[in-house]
């Protein structure tokens, strides 16, 4: 989501005749998209904005703006105008379409700006965009906003309440990037599975825009996140799974497997039910790729509590882990909770967990020897020609050249050194 709103804010500076430069030195406007999803990257962001101080000392005609959801928490704007003077525009989440006005405004007037809006005003569509086009993946927003209020996360403060982009601008939207060939369209949401809960006509749903854009001509693939547990239905699994156009691979972050944690956490489901998803996703995708996010060291989380999320992750066998030791976020309820597991603990059992899921990701590469994966061509290399599949796995193609950012079939062969060689499939 960050990353794809510093794409906006890229597009509107070229919009303006500004070109992107990989040195700061030469930078004439530098913007701080920040993230407050956990605090390490709320430091890092006060480091990195300090580091301009001199920057701008040296060139008193740079631009120094910060946005994002760290601008957006209570007070949080206040604390970086007071602790970096310098700082010319701050403004927060649900403005950023205005990003290009304030430039404009400072730099004819050499004020000070900052406009942090307190609510969501609905939605406000962007043309202007700078797409980073890494493996000719482009991103596209369905739904702003979270309305699940998980007691340790700060996304519903800083992002406001769900609302879902009308179908016709996601369709508009995702034909054109088709027609500049893009080969994956990722389709973003705090939670992909309410899309359209905002709507009137209950029949558009994340299940029929899926359908929809699957039905859209042309060479591409559709990938999705995140899904959260709790409304994640068979019918959608069976959309995925017929969907010729949509990638097999799904991120369902279960942040807990043991049941009171998912209650405190808020989540509204429990481990059963987890995992009948799991069994419902393999009975349709039987090769399915599915990861997951673990919050580690959730306040009052005990060691047998801890245990049962390791168990889950040997049951489950995901393909990723993507684990987080528990941060405190201001104005969340779990922030409140009196039993704070110390910092050691969190470590302890994050490095737990991420041994056993290391070491079942290696089981399951080996395990895919034999097996046909959808790739994209990327480029040639000592090893082969380097492709990547949907899930976003690197293979190395053996004996062949392929053309850049074309699909293939290929069959996995090998497994050595944590690398995955194959060949394409015959007919390819
Ligand atoms: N909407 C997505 C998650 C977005 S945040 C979903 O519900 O799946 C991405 C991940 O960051 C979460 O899945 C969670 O594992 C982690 N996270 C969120 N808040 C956190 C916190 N306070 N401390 C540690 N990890 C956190
Ligand atoms: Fe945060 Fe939960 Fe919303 Fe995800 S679903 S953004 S974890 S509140």
């Amino acid at each position: 989501m960050n990353v794809h709103e510093s794409e906006k804010l890229a597009g509107m500076l070229v919009s303006l005749g500004y070109t992107k430069t990989e040195d700061m030195k030469f930078a004439d406007v530098i913007v701080f998209n920040t993230c407050s999803i956990r605090d390490g990257v709320d430091q890092k962001i006060m480091g990195n904005i300090g580091a301009t101080k001199k920057l701008k000392k040296n060139k008193p005609s740079l631009v120094i703006a910060v946005c994002g959801c760290m601008t957006q928490a209570d007070g949080a704007s206040e604390k970086v105008s007071e602790k970096f003077p310098f700082v010319d525009i701050i403004f927060g989440t649900h403005n950023i379409h205005l990003f290009k006005e304030y430039l404009l405004k400072h730099k004819d007037s050499k004020k000070k700006i900052r406009d942090v809006w307190e609510k969501e005003k609905g939605i406000f569509e962007t043309v202007e965009m700078l797409r980073d086009n890494l493996f000719s993946n482009a991103w596209v927003n369905i739904n702003y906003g979270c309305n699940n209020f998980c007691s340790y996360c700060i996304v519903p403060y800083v992002r406001g309440r769900e609302r879902s982009r009308s179908p016709e601008d996601i369709i508009v939207e995702v034909k054109g990037l088709i027609n500049d060939g893009y080969k994956y369209i990722t389709l973003l949401g705090q939670n992909v599975n309410s899309y359209g809960n905002d709507f009137e006509d209950k029949s558009i749903n994340f299940a029929y825009l899926l359908k929809t854009l699957n039905e859209l001509e042309g060479d591409f693939r559709l990938k999705f996140m995140t899904s959260h547990p709790k409304d994640l239905s068979e019918d959608l699994i069976k959309v995925i799974a017929e969907g010729d156009k949509i990638s097999k691979y799904i991120h369902l972050p279960i942040q807990s497997g043991n049941n009171k944690v998912l209650r405190e956490m808020n989540r509204k489901y429990t481990r059963e039910h987890y995992l009948c998803l799991i069994d419902m996703i393999r009975k349709y995708m039987p090769d399915a790729y599915i990861s997951t996010d673990i919050i580690v060291g959730f306040p009052g989380e005990t060691e047998d509590e801890f245990l049962d999320t390791k168990d889950i992750i040997e049951k489950v066998r995901y393909d990723g882990v993507f684990a987080f030791m528990y941060s405190r976020r201001k104005g969340t309820v779990a922030d409140k909770m009196e039993n704070q597991v110390d910092e050691d603990t969190k470590k302890d059992r994050i490095h737990r967990l991420l041994q056993v899921s290391k070491s079942i990701t290696k089981d399951k590469n080996k395990e895919l020897v034999g097996k046909k994966l959808n790739v994209i061509a990327v480029k040639n290399t000592e090893d082969g020609f380097e492709t990547m599949s949907d899930s976003g796995k690197t293979i190395f193609v053996e004996n062949t050249d392929l053309n850049v950012n074309n699909f293939y079939t290929v069959e996995i062969t090998r497994f050595t050194k944590n690398k995955l060689f194959a060949t394409l499939t015959k007919g390819e």
